[in-house]
């Protein structure tokens, strides 16, 4: 068997990779280990029948964001968008609760109820974000270095303003919402923005992460698909096989084939060969590509031993409920949010990263939560509510903030810590635990044997520290999809610009995989 491309890896970026090559005209074959495509982005009945859970991502501001995914059109293949009344509440120990809003006046109200003037800091903020939006998003999902969108990014900016957002780009939250605001509120927006990612808030780049995250989530809200986080891969899916492109799942690559320094044909667990007779575009890790699937063997030295320095981001507890009614918060704000940051103050935030860069599970951990239906009724039956959540834990725990769990992630550690982050809920939400009529706990090992790219439950294909980003990403040097055996393409989070289904690392692979089968024909026909 033979195609043009072979995929490995039907993630959201092997299925953008597969779909703009075969927008080209290639016969693109993608193989999928698992029974079903859609990588990290796939929804099922995992409580009650009728209760639809995403089983990994939820929301999608990068999606909507993203100029790779909006040329794709979505729409036209099925996806519907469905947004919350409110995009973001964050609870405090207080009774406050600050807000995110599509509406600026909203999020603004919210901050100036934590300290007079920060509304206004906050509008001034969002209004140098609008500024730079577009040219800053074309910049992020291009390959490294990008010039066009950095340019654009200047002139926009201004050189005083490029020097203001370069330095805003290195500063950790803390830092920025002191500068920023006077009042607790921004700092709790941005540090939970930033949580998103394994990045410290009081470390480089959250300040920026945070900042970004917030600013997308005020201009395009947090979207779901309607339906489930399924129905956004069911459209790729629909696109590409429109396209000519076929997908075959329950088929785990075992080893990229090389010969003569080029990647020519890739090899099942079956045995079975498939020839690549253009490229090897790879959904997969950096470590797994590199080490597993092509070997030591064929890559320089050099790179294998900036590939030992390769670092993970946290691990990850996630846990789905199926609620008999709607959560009771304390906080009115929270019951109208599709997400909820659960830590009641910057202190518990500063003590739960504390706890994670000891390698310790934490006593108190922050919550990231999805209230799907608030965007999306259809999710369960009238009346009832799935939701969604998630913790970071460390990616290698050598202990427990509490001295109860063994950090091997048995059963009983999964029972336990479940407890505990339903505890932290309870502490705003008085009654939560009653409605609960069914829960799902997904512990990293869990979130491994759904997808082999979640390593030890990490769910950005390495850190976002800013040791491992852009031009150090996913080694120093590369920011590129290009890898050292030609033909081949790192395609997957691991590669710039990292993790979020927004669809440019397979963009990136897809891009650079048509211009390396340029210039290999233009030689050719020189010869
Ligand atoms: C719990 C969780 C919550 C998240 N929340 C959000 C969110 O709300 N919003 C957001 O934007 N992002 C979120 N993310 C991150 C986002 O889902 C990922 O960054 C994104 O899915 C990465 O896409 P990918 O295509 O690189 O890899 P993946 O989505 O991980 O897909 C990789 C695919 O490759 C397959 N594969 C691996 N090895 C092989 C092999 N050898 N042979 C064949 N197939 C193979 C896997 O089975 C998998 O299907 C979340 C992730 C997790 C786990």
């Amino acid at each position: 068997m033979e195609a043009d491309a072979v995929v490995i890896g039907a993630g959201p970026n092997g299925l953008v990779a597969a779909n703009l090559l075969a927008d080209r005209g290639w016969r693109v074959l993608v193989l999928e280990a698992q029974p079903e495509p859609g990588g990290a982005v796939r929804s099922a009945e995992l409580t009650h029948p009728g209760f639809v859970h995403d089983v990994f991502s939820a929301f999608y501001p990068l999606g909507m964001a993203s100029p790779v995914m909006t040329a794709l059109d979505l729409p036209t293949h099925g996806l519907r968008w469905r947004r919350s009344p409110l995009v973001l509440a964050h609870p405090t120990a207080d009774g406050r609760c600050v807000v995110l809003s599509t509406a600026v006046g909203e999020t603004a109200q919210s901050l100036e109820e934590f300290a007079p003037g920060d509304g206004d800091a906050w509008r001034d903020s969002y209004a140098s974000f609008e500024r730079i939006a577009d040219p800053l998003m074309q910049a992020i999902t291009t390959p490294m270095v990008p010039v066009r969108g950095a340019t654009r990014l200047a002139l926009a900016l201004g050189p005083r303003g490029l020097l203001e957002f370069a330095r805003m780009a290195v500063q950790s939250v803390r830092r920025l919402a002191d500068e920023q605001f006077r009042g607790e509120g921004g700092a709790l927006l941005f540090a939970g923005n930033a949580l998103h990612s394994d990045v410290d808030p009081s470390a480089p780049p959250s300040g920026y992460l945070g900042w970004y995250l917030t600013c997308l989530g005020q201009q395009h809200g947090f979207p779901v698909p309607e339906g489930g986080a399924g129905q956004l891969t069911a459209a790729l899916v629909r696109r590409l096989v429109a396209r000519g492109g076929e997908i075959r799942c329950s088929s785990p690559v075992t080893r990229v084939i090389v010969s003569g320094r080029r990647a020519v044909a890739v090899q099942l667990a079956d045995g079975d060969t498939i020839d690549a007779s253009r490229a090897v575009l790879a959904d997969v890790t950096a470590p797994a590509l590199y080490r597993q699937l092509v070997g030591e063997e064929h890559l320089p030295p050099s790179f294998v031993r900036a590939l030992d320095r390769f670092q993970w981001d946290h691990g990850t507890f996630k846990i789905d409920w199926a609620l008999s009614g709607p959560i009771p918060w304390r906080a009115e704000p929270a019951t109208r949010a599709g997400t909820v940051h659960v830590s009641d103050s910057m202190g518990r935030v500063s003590a739960y990263v504390a706890d994670l860069a000891r390698g310790q599970i934490p006593a108190h951990p922050f919550v990231l939560m999805g209230q799907m239906n608030k965007a999306d009724p259809t999710r369960s039956p009238p009346g009832t509510e799935t939701v969604w959540g998630y913790t970071h834990v460390p990616h290698a725990p050598v202990g427990d903030a509490q001295g109860e769990l063994t950090g091997k992630w048995t059963d009983h550690d999964s029972e336990v810590f479940a407890d505990r982050m339903e505890a932290v809920i309870e502490e705003q939400a008085p009654g939560f635990r009653s409605l609960i009529t069914a829960r799902h706990l997904l512990s990293p090992p869990g979130l491994e044997a759904r997808n082999a790219n979640l390593v030890g439950g990490a769910i950005g294909g390495g850190t976002m520290a800013l040791s491992q980003q852009l031009v150090f990403r996913p080694v120093p040097g590369l920011g590129r999809a290009n890898t050292p055996v030609r033909g081949l393409f790192l395609a997957s989070a691991s590669a710039h610009p990292g993790g979020g289904v927004h669809g440019a690392c397979g963009a990136n692979a897809a891009r650079a995989a048509l211009a390396a089968d340029r210039t290999r024909r233009a030689v050719s026909r020189a010869r």
